[in-house]
């Protein structure tokens, strides 16, 4: 197995323009600023992790994510990729402060594992699922712009429209009606990026409902950090309230269901880390919440390995898996099992996350 060392690493910032920028209640991103970490094994075979910076969520910039993956590659040269797990353990003690790195590192390690052995990263994680289909992200903007994106998505074949409110309530509502029109009969999930009161929230989701418009989902309506709301909102609302920001760590969901404060959980590699994830997945499903698989602003590499990572494990409610879609050119090549109206189908890969950066082999 000598072949399976690790023997060198990489660590260089993939850049890619967006066709529109992603504007949630919190912040907008305007391009994707991202990184590669590559680790290639003694046998010339490589792996590829994606860190997803997102400053304005989660306070992580490029320049200490990179660093740390400098670490991350320091640490893991000399070591058998077959011990794959050994190693997760070790670059969560040394990245836990920066679960953007800690991702792209256990991503560029669980990568190399799978392309040693031949298996695909969705078969490593039990191959349950093999076609996901992903939900289509309306950003927030005016209701004009909401209605011609749903109307070009709809007629492109999505029919799940994710949309972000909670910037300005009037519009949000001319925008729901405009997205309700363009795509009747499609089912809507609605994120907030924390930006309501509890019983803010709760208004808004009834004004809809005389409106017409039930969203299948209600995400993260209120600060990170009310609890309480939550669990208001969860009693009170009719459809899964879902913890994204306030589901960063697997301590945060086990409070959220001690405090029975949420209905569905949002899992995303860059805030947790797959061994984590992995974690949250099983506790979530024990104790009968509903799961969503959602990631930052991602190239076509990390959310492939998040939709093998869904579609691995099983019990997905939700896919939020489209930034793929907002991307003009990220130079990743392999992703054809992403069809253009957005199903993974992960069957088709052939050996780890099966997306390589461009002119990488
Ligand atoms: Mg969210």
């Amino acid at each position: 197995m000598k072949d399976g060392y690790i023997k060198k690493f990489s660590v260089k910032e993939l850049d890619a323009e967006l066709f529109t920028p992603f504007t949630i209640s919190s912040g907008s991103h305007r391009s994707l600023e991202n990184a590669i970490f590559t680790v290639e094994a003694a046998g010339g075979v490589k792996g590829f992790g994606e860190a997803a910076i997102a400053t304005h969520i989660t306070g992580e910039t490029r320049e200490r994510t990179m660093k740390s993956l400098r670490r991350a590659g320091e640490l893991l040269c000399g070591r058998d990729a077959a011990d794959y797990l050994g190693a997760m353990c070790e670059l969560e003690k040394l990245l836990d402060g920066n679960r953007a790195a800690l991702a792209a590192a256990e991503m560029a390690v669980l990568d190399l594992a799978c392309r040693l052995q031949g298996i695909s990263l969705w078969k490593f994680f039990g191959g349950r699922t093999p076609r996901l289909k992903t939900d289509i992200t309306v950003v927030i903007g005016n209701s004009a712009a909401a209605y011609d994106f749903t109307l070009k998505m709809r007629r492109r074949g999505f029919h799940i429209f994710k949309v972000k409110t909670g910037s300005d309530m009037d519009e949000d509502f001319r925008r729901l009606e405009a997205i309700k029109k363009a795509a009747p009969g499609c089912a809507v999930y609605l994120d907030a990026n924390c930006a309501y009161g509890a019983k803010e929230a709760e208004k808004f989701i009834k004004d809809l409902g005389r409106r017409g418009i039930h969203p299948a989902v209600v995400e993260q309506p209120v600060p990170r950090d009310d609890m309480d709301g939550l669990a208001y909102l969860s009693k009170r609302l009719p459809m899964p309230v879902c913890a994204d920001e306030s589901a960063y760590s697997l301590d945060d969901v086990f409070r959220l269901i001690r405090k029975n404060a949420v209905t569905a959980v949002n899992i995303k590699l860059t805030k947790l880390g797959f061994l984590r994830a992995r974690e949250v997945w099983s506790l979530a499903r024990a104790k009968g919440l509903k799961l969503m698989m959602g990631e930052m602003v991602e190239s076509e590499l990390a959310s492939a390995a998040a939709a093998q990572f869904a579609g691995g494990l099983g019990g997905f409610d939700f896919i939020d898996l489209d930034i793929p879609f907002f991307i003009k050119n990220s130079g990743m090549r392999g992703a054809s099992f992403l069809s253009k109206d957005g199903v993974y189908s992960l069957d088709r890969v052939k050996a780890g996350i099966g997306v390589v950066p461009g002119g990488s082999r």
